[in-house]
């Protein structure tokens, strides 16, 4: 299976990515992950990227695109994944797009998980970390037992430096120019679920199933 994960930031599309990936034990990439971990292993790739993230700008195409094709050339993709984060404007789109049907394959789905603009700028700034074992928790909605501690392994959590409130203004409104077009283009090609992603996590969690057992991907 080879889905897309598809919503503004905050829409919750990571932890439910990282369910669905369990779920069929296929890998979840992300691409925000992935210049995260560039930049924590200081590569160049992680140097320019930081840059442009940290603004809540989008990392040029060309370096996220080769960052991709890399990531999805290698072993653990043979049976499929999920895509959360990519692609995000439309030349992405498209350059992905091309790369499947070089390659003969196509997407089995593109999901939508739809929110509420003042609910995405709540959970953003909420949001806090774990930098070891990236579990994300909510200072209100899913808190940790102890403050700022993770619950999964003792790390100390973070808040990442672009869910801070001016760079989530920013990052939304980019989102709204350049990523919504997606919803039309992926529509167009008949592939688009879309969830109401203003639920709570198990409730999205249940309709993703839903949709998918429409496509024929249902789990069990
Ligand atoms: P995320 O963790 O998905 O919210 O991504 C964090 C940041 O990484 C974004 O605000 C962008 O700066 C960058 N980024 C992630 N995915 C992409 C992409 N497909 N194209 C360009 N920039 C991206």
């Amino acid at each position: 299976m080879r889905l897309v994960m598809l919503g503004a930031p905050g829409a919750g599309k990571g932890t439910q990515a990282d369910r669905l990936a369990e779920r069929y034990g296929v890998p979840h990439v992300s691409t925000g992950d992935l210049f995260r971990a560039h930049f924590r292993q200081n590569t160049e790739l992680g140097q320019t990227a930081r840059r442009y993230m940290q603004e809540g700008h989008l990392v040029p195409d060309d370096v996220t695109e080769a960052m991709v094709w890399q990531r999805l050339g290698e072993a653990d993709t043979h049976r499929g994944y999920i895509l959360d984060g990519f692609p995000r404007t439309l030349p992405q789109a498209e350059h992905f797009d091309a790369a499947l049907s070089a390659a003969n394959q196509r997407l089995s789905g593109v999901f939508h998980v739809e929110v509420d603009r003042a609910v995405l700028q709540s959970r953003l700034t909420g949001r806090r970390s774990c930098p070891e074992c990236k579990a994300t928790y909510h200072v209100q909605f899913d808190p940790p037992s102890v403050a700022d501690v993770c619950d999964q392994c003792g790390a100390r959590l973070v808040q990442r430096e672009d869910d801070r409130s001016e760079t989530v203004a920013r990052r939304l409104e980019v989102y709204h120019t350049e990523t919504e077009p997606l919803v039309q283009y992926y529509a167009r090609q008949g592939l688009l679920r879309t969830v109401d992603g203003n639920q709570s996590m198990d409730e999205v969690t249940a309709s993703l199933a839903e949709q998918l057992a429409l496509i024929g991907l249902a789990h069990d």
